[in-house]
């Protein structure tokens, strides 16, 4: 089959049928609805965890119930020896991956006076370094399965989540902002350096998205109205907004899409201060 038809096995409404994906962090928030919404599609998912394993066992029966097969896998994203032990499990389990979701991450927020070095190191290593280790993993995976253009026209797709603050400062945060500043990056020079082996690597990032990560943010009314002056569309971001993100990235409809961050943010990234102003 010519590469410039659409794949056979995707039908409408099931984009991603026989692919796999791997989502980390896919036992909360954001990671949870993307493992939900790409087997929705069609896709198996290893749903990887690092801490509450009732929780991932939950998105795995989630999934298994609509049809699709899913396996729940522990590791720490940002060691080594796990990263290469989850994606050996999951490669001897499902075969192989097509899609993997770099989606875990963290906040250790503190002033910069008060910022302690443990901080600065556990922010930048699962945010950045965790999304280092599992898009070489990935990588490597696509190149030694090679393509197979009836399941996707690409050898593979990697999706950074990133954030707002990859462009937004923010007080308070350097550790995280400088991660998802790296994000970026590292995201657009993977991206430079893959495409010529047909992997696609872009990222999403969220504006205020309703998770257990800024719950500060949005579950007290005056918070919640406070936020929304940084949102002009007027509303925070459900985790199913970026699933919808995630799963037209992975899909054949983006096939010519790569290198790019999807602002999925209401407005977020509008300054949305300069409205009335400026
Ligand atoms: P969340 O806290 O609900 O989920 C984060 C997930 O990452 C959890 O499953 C957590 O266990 C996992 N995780 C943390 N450390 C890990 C490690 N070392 N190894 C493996 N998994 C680990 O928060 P969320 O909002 O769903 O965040 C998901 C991603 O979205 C993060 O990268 C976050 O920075 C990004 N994001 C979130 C928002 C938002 O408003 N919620 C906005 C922008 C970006």
């Amino acid at each position: 089959m010519s590469t410039q038809e659409p794949s056979s096995s995707a039908s409408f409404g099931q984009p991603l049928a026989g692919q796999t994906a791997l989502v980390t962090g896919a036992n909360s928030g954001i990671g949870r609805a993307v493992a939900l919404g790409l087997a929705r599609a069609g896709a198996d998912v290893v749903v990887n965890y690092v801490t509450d394993p009732e929780a991932a066992q939950a998105v795995v029966s989630e999934i298994e119930a609509g049809g699709r097969r899913a396996l729940a896998l522990h590791a720490d994203v940002s060691d080594e020896a796990d990263v290469e032990a989850m994606f050996a499990r999951a490669v001897a389990e499902f075969g192989t991956l097509h899609i993997v979701v770099c989606n875990a991450g963290l906040q250790r927020d503190a002033p910069l006076s008060s910022m302690t070095l443990a901080q600065w190191n556990t922010v930048i290593g699962v945010n950045l370094t965790g999304q280092f280790l599992c898009a070489r993993a990935a990588a490597r995976e696509f190149r030694r399965r090679g393509l197979d253009a009836s399941v996707s026209r690409a050898l593979g797709k990697i999706i950074c989540m990133s954030s707002v603050h990859q462009q937004i400062p923010w007080a308070g945060h350097a550790n995280y902002a400088a991660s998802k500043g790296g994000v970026a990056m590292l995201m657009q020079t993977l991206a430079q350096e893959l495409a010529g082996d047909r992997i696609r690597v872009n990222s999403i990032a969220p504006g205020a998205i309703r998770t257990p990560i800024n719950t500060d943010a949005w579950s007290k009314p005056e918070a919640y109205a406070a936020l929304m002056t940084l949102v002009p569309y007027g509303r925070i971001g459900e985790p199913e907004d970026i699933a919808q993100a995630a799963v037209w990235l992975a899909s054949d409809a983006a096939d010519y899409v790569t290198g790019t961050t999807l602002f999925v943010d209401g407005g977020m990234t509008l300054y949305p201060g300069f409205e009335h102003k400026g």
